[in-house]
């Protein structure tokens, strides 16, 4: 039986003993932004530096210069302590159907506006845009609609655009035991589905779609994808290899997650919602805790604070 090494555990009991203050927190910070020492814009060389007591700093030996691991990370300026965000970090990577700002809001005490703005700035960490596939290599591609309801209920997905643009269409490229990309496209028109397709798809793969038309141009781009394509319509899922089981497992654990824990996202923030499940997905036959994969996207220019919630974030449901 082939065996893959498993993920390890990281339990909260764990966590919390790894990260038992503000303290600490900063400390990993540090390191992990200065692998090979801080380097003293004064001195013009890597010195040693010593934990400012009274301010969350690190201050030069040598000329006393101070440095700040927070500033131009998702924790610069914020009231918030760290603990409190490694904790919210913490959450978002140890479950499947992710962590609602209602969670984290009972938790930890933080208002539920701070809450939300800490989870998107956690997603805003986590956008992976590295094409997949390859030559001999198998991607599946699906399209999803997301957001209002389906008028129809049930059975087949509508396809045109009557009646649908209150839905964003999402593009979801899945390499076969590999790596996911889902992207909001515009539309599901032909030009968008192939574009999208150069964009995140390697020359050469073996590329499987379902019979929708817009995926007609497939073969003849100068990508020489080969297409290989299954007939949903006539009932058959599974021929061989041709099936698009994974991209559509995919869309079920993400609808289901935002269905069951967000209750509801803004057309204008589900890019960083898929982020979040993608980067989860890809990430699933990791060996180190997922923790540590999600701490360890913390860099240094990252983006400004976001806007607040708006009505809208209440306003599609799934
Ligand atoms: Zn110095």
């Amino acid at each position: 039986m082939n065996r893959r090494p498993k993920m390890q555990r990281f339990p909260l009991k764990a966590f919390q003993a790894k990260f038992p203050d503000d303290a600490t927190c900063l400390e990993w910070l540090k390191n992990h932004l200065y692998p090979d020492g801080i380097h003293c814009e004064n001195c013009k060389r890597v010195t040693k530096h010593h934990r400012v007591v009274s301010r969350p700093s690190y201050s030069c030996d040598n000329c006393g210069h101070h440095v700040h691991p927070t500033a131009g990370t998702i924790f610069h300026k914020s009231p918030t302590p760290l603990t409190t965000w490694f904790y919210a970090i913490y959450l978002m990577s140890a479950t499947r159907c992710g962590i609602s700002a209602k969670q984290i809001e009972r938790e930890t005490g933080v208002t539920y506006k701070t809450a939300w703005r800490m989870f998107k700035q956690i997603r805003s960490m986590l956008a992976e845009n590295e094409p997949i596939g390859g030559k001999g290599r198998g991607v599946e591609m699906d399209e999803a609609y997301f957001g209002g309801r389906r008028k129809n209920g049930g059975g087949r997905r509508l396809r045109t655009d009557k009646g649908e643009q209150y839905k964003t269409v999402v593009v979801g490229m899945a390499e076969r035991k590999g790596r996911i990309v889902a992207t909001v496209a515009p539309d599901a028109k032909s030009a968008t589905l192939l574009t999208t397709a150069r964009e995140f798809v390697l020359p050469k793969s073996t590329v499987f779609t379902d019979e929708y038309q817009c995926y007609d141009g497939m073969s003849r781009m100068t990508e020489n994808y080969q297409h290989k394509r299954i007939n949903h319509s006539e009932k058959v899922y599974v021929v061989g290899d041709i099936h698009t089981n994974t991209v559509e497992g995919f869309w079920s654990l993400v609808k289901n997650g935002l269905r069951g824990v967000y209750h509801s996202v803004g057309h204008h923030y589900l890019q960083t919602y898929l982020n979040e499940y993608t980067f989860r997905y890809n990430r699933r036959f990791d060996t180190q805790p997922m923790f540590l994969s999600f701490i360890k996207q913390v860099r240094k220019n990252a983006a400004t604070q976001p806007a607040s919630p708006t009505a809208e974030e209440t306003a599609v449901p799934f």
